[in-house]
């Protein structure tokens, strides 16, 4: 199993973001999110999404975000750009993979220097800054080797009809 755990949330400016980063775990085949909360709930958008597209996912929610990593029986894979570069471990963490749950830790501020000391991996998708969302993404499907994108949902009480053009919901 995969989780994704988000550090931090600037209020205000990460609203989205936090949202985000749990929308994509779940598209992309991570089995859940842990969001840190300060005192303010983010789940539902998520949770509102999986009622309606399916899952399982999870999403739970931790004022000591810290304490999960340490917590973690498994591999930790932090995202980051001053990383190794994703193409150079991604083989040796998928094999780890087939045995080991997997963390996956995205920051959205500084990232305290715990987390680098205490992940098995610091990945970086480029060297280059740009944002948790979509380092996330990029991991994923390198995890997965696209076999995310093929996934089955359950229990959804709608799915989407590709289209070439148009939108065509079905209600299940
Ligand atoms: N300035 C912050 C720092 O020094 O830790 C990072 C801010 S960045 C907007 C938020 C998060 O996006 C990072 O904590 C990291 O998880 C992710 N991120 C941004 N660029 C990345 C990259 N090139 N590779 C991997 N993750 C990245």
């Amino acid at each position: 199993p995969v989780t994704v755990l988000r550090l931090g949330h600037r209020p205000g400016r990460d609203e989205r973001m936090t949202t985000h980063v749990g929308l994509t775990a779940r598209a992309l085949g991570a089995d859940r999110v842990v969001l840190a909360n300060d005192g303010a709930s983010r789940r539902d958008t998520i949770e509102d999404i999986t009622d309606r597209f399916g899952g399982p996912f999870a999403v739970e929610e931790t004022e000591r975000p810290i304490d999960r990593i340490e917590a973690f029986d498994g591999v930790v894979v932090h995202l980051t750009m001053y990383g190794l570069p994703v193409q150079d471990v991604e083989a040796e963490i998928r094999d780890a993979h087939e045995t080991d749950p997997v963390l996956v830790v995205v920051g959205a501020e500084k990232v305290p220097w715990d987390v680098y000391e205490h992940a098995e991996y610091n990945v970086g998708v480029t060297n280059q800054p740009h944002s948790e969302v979509a380092s996330l993404a990029v991991f994923l499907d390198r995890l997965f080797e696209g076999a995310e994108l093929d996934r089955e949902w359950e229990d959804a009480e709608r799915r989407v009809v590709p289209q070439e053009a148009g939108k065509r919901v079905d209600e299940t």
